[in-house]
């Protein structure tokens, strides 16, 4: 059994896709072990994406990711982070697979709906970026 991060970017919630998208990782048994909705500051959403600072869309995913209020949550469950990214499908909308949350929900690649970390090692820090022990409930 895993932990993963999650993010529903701003874009989705300006969509009012909230409850779809949680819908989506519910119905394939990850269960939402953590959550909270905020708006990140520009020093936050830095430190978060600071392994992509030296990527030329880098200022763009900071802007995207601040621009604004996000919803945060841990999933939990058998291979849960790499099943989140399947759900997400490819980064890249226009290449994700249909009956993914990128390619039903996604605007384009810097508005792509969604984040989920990418390893365990990564799933980590990431959910101890954004959680305190006493705010998860393992169920
Ligand atoms: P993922 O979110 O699928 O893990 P990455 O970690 O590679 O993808 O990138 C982080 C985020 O940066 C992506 O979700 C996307 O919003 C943005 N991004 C990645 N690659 C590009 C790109 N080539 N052009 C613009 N934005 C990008
Ligand atoms: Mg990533």
């Amino acid at each position: 059994m895993q932990q993963t991060l999650s993010i529903i970017k701003p874009d989705a919630i300006e969509k009012n896709l909230i409850g779809k998208i949680l819908s989506r990782f519910e119905e394939n048994n990850l269960k939402v072990i953590a959550a909270k909705m905020l708006h990140l500051t520009k020093e936050k959403a830095q430190k978060f994406y600071e392994v992509h600072k030296d990527k030329p869309f880098y200022n763009d995913l900071v802007e995207s990711i601040t621009s604004g209020p996000v919803l945060v949550s841990i999933l939990y469950g058998e291979d849960a982070i790499q099943k989140n990214r399947k759900i997400m499908g490819a980064t890249d909308p226009q290449k994700a697979d249909k009956g993914t949350i990128r390619k039903d929900f996604a605007t384009n690649i810097d508005r792509n709906a969604v984040h989920g970390s990418d390893s365990v090692e990564n799933a980590k820090i990431e959910v101890s970026f954004f959680f305190k022990e006493n705010e998860i409930f393992i169920r």
